[in-house]
């Protein structure tokens, strides 16, 4: 089979290179039709890749942190001046309302503007009468950055910016699933960052394994399911590799009996359907009083039902479509259980024919806490309300999860909510607001929701190993 050019390419060592084996397919996932071909990279263009990061390291590392800082800053602006082509690029294979495309990609220019920004101890030194002390965070070498596909972009500048303000070089693979923005970034990138200090390459589902696997790659910053989680980990263990690892989540929102019903109902509605559900810190399980269950549950429905479903191309489209058909079939598999179950639901939503993923907001109402719907992260647009009395029981039913990624807490009781927040066993509790991670936060899960932190200053150290210079003066 002859294979059309691909429309988007690889950067490699400062220059943007085609396929030299096979072709991926992408496509749109309101359509089902093909929006773009990219390289699927073999051995040698891996090769080729970490290579060039690594000799690229040499001179980065040796870089003026305030010139690193420069060119952050600089490909924060060259994405931002792009924004209107990338969002329609990022609609076009991952589905969201353009609207939601647009902040994705100016957030990926606020993020690198962000660490671009950061300060990070790199040089403490301590002195005593006999003794001067330097403990120095040096880069560790060439970073994997591996991406899913619900955020392909926001979640690679948050693999770029620490690693290049810390001074390593990188390599970033994005999903097979939704490579052509982050490629068409590499594009826009390719004469702003030095040759080979950022790395981008696209391929199937081997590409993974073979990354975090090659002999040159000193930190592994994975986001991504659990299942693979484990399998970088054991992976990184081959190269003893650093890893972090930011997983799934199974996040609980807590509704106390003070709160204003409509208004927190709405943010909550929002926590648990944003970008169709398919976000790691999506509320994704909902804890409502016993007092306002009825009117929180009520206003929650009129909410799913109203909500507009479709191409994200569309004017006034609220969620767009599950983001692949795996994902798509997962998804309604579990909302057919559900009923199959005999749980009851509030809002059982269309799941219309084809083309497209589409699935529209699905409520079920206060089902078992082992239903599957309450235990497994659907990571799509269904809900389940569950009815709580107190608050001691409502934590134990939090914490009954293999995840502890992050949650929310909402009620006028500012002091009540920080105290329950704080029994909760996740990284992070959002109190009266949605979850939404920023850059000055270090941001990691408990459990099976992952290991070290992305984030803040904590973060970037992350990205370094700790030397100590001990000197004994003479
Ligand atoms: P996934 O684990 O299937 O894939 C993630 C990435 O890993 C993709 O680029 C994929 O190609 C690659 N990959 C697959 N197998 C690999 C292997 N053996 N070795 C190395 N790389 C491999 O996840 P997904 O389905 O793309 O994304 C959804 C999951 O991501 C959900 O569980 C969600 O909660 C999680 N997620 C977590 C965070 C977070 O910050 N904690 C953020 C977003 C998504």
């Amino acid at each position: 089979m002859i294979h059309p050019e691909p429309t988007h390419r690889m950067l490699i060592g400062g220059r943007l290179v085609g396929a030299e084996g096979g072709l991926l397919s992408v496509l749109n996932p309101a359509t089902e039709e093909i929006v773009g071909h990219v390289p699927d990279a073999g051995d040698a263009q891996l090769d080729a890749a970490v290579s060039a990061a690594r000799r690229a390291f040499v001179t980065w590392r040796a870089t003026p942190v305030d010139e690193r800082r420069a060119v952050l800053a600089a490909c924060a602006s060259t994405v931002r001046e792009h924004t209107g082509e990338l969002a329609v690029l990022l609609t076009t294979e991952q589905g969201k309302p353009l609207a939601d495309a647009r902040i994705e990609i100016t957030t990926f220019a606020d993020w690198l503007d962000a660490h671009a920004a950061m300060e990070y101890p790199d040089d403490e030194i301590t002195e005593t009468g006999t003794h001067r002390v330097r403990v120095r965070r040096v880069p560790l070498g060439v970073v994997a950055g591996i991406v899913p596909w619900n955020y392909p972009v926001v979640l690679a500048a948050k693999k770029i910016g620490p690693a290049l303000l810390a001074g390593n070089t990188i390599v970033v693979k994005p999903s097979p699933y939704t490579p052509l923005t982050t490629l068409r970034v590499g594009e826009l990138l390719a004469d702003v960052v030095p040759a080979g200090v950022v790395n981008i390459i696209s391929g199937g589902d081997s590409l993974g394994p073979r990354l975090t696997g090659h002999p040159g790659i000193r930190k592994i910053a994975f986001v991504g399911s659990s299942a693979t989680g484990r399998k970088v980990m054991a992976s990184a263990a081959r190269n003893l590799s650093r890893v972090t690892l930011e997983l799934g989540g199974n996040d609980a929102a807590i509704v106390l009996p003070d709160v204003d019903v409509d208004e927190v109902a709405r943010r909550v509605f929002w926590t648990c359907f944003v970008n169709s559900g398919q976000l790691c810190i999506a509320a994704k399980r909902v804890y409502v009083h016993e007092d306002v269950y009825d009117a929180f549950a009520e206003r929650f429905a009129e909410l799913a039902r109203s909500v507009k479903v479709g191409n994200g191309m569309e004017d006034g489209v609220q969620l767009g479509p599950l983001q692949n058909r795996a994902q798509y079939e997962k998804v309604v598999g579990l909302i057919k259980a559900t009923i199959g179950s005999g749980a009851r639901l509030l809002v059982e939503g269309a799941i219309p024919d084809g083309p497209g993923y589409f699935v529209h907001p699905t409520v079920v109402d206060d089902p078992a806490d082992d239903a599957a719907i309450v235990t497994q992260e659907p990571f799509g647009p269904v809900v389940p309300l569950l009815r709580f009395r107190d608050v001691d029981d409502v934590v134990r039913r939090a914490n009954d999860s293999e995840y502890g990624l992050a949650g929310t807490v909402w009620s006028r009781d500012i002091a009540a909510a920080e105290e329950l927040a704080a029994r909760i066993e996740v990284g992070t509790v959002w109190i009266n607001q949605e979850a939404i991670p920023t850059p000055d936060l270090p941001f990691g899960g408990h459990k099976a929701s992952g290991i070290g932190v992305e984030n803040g200053l904590e973060g970037v150290l992350e990205h370094t190993d700790i030397q100590v210079l001990s000197i004994r003066k003479a």
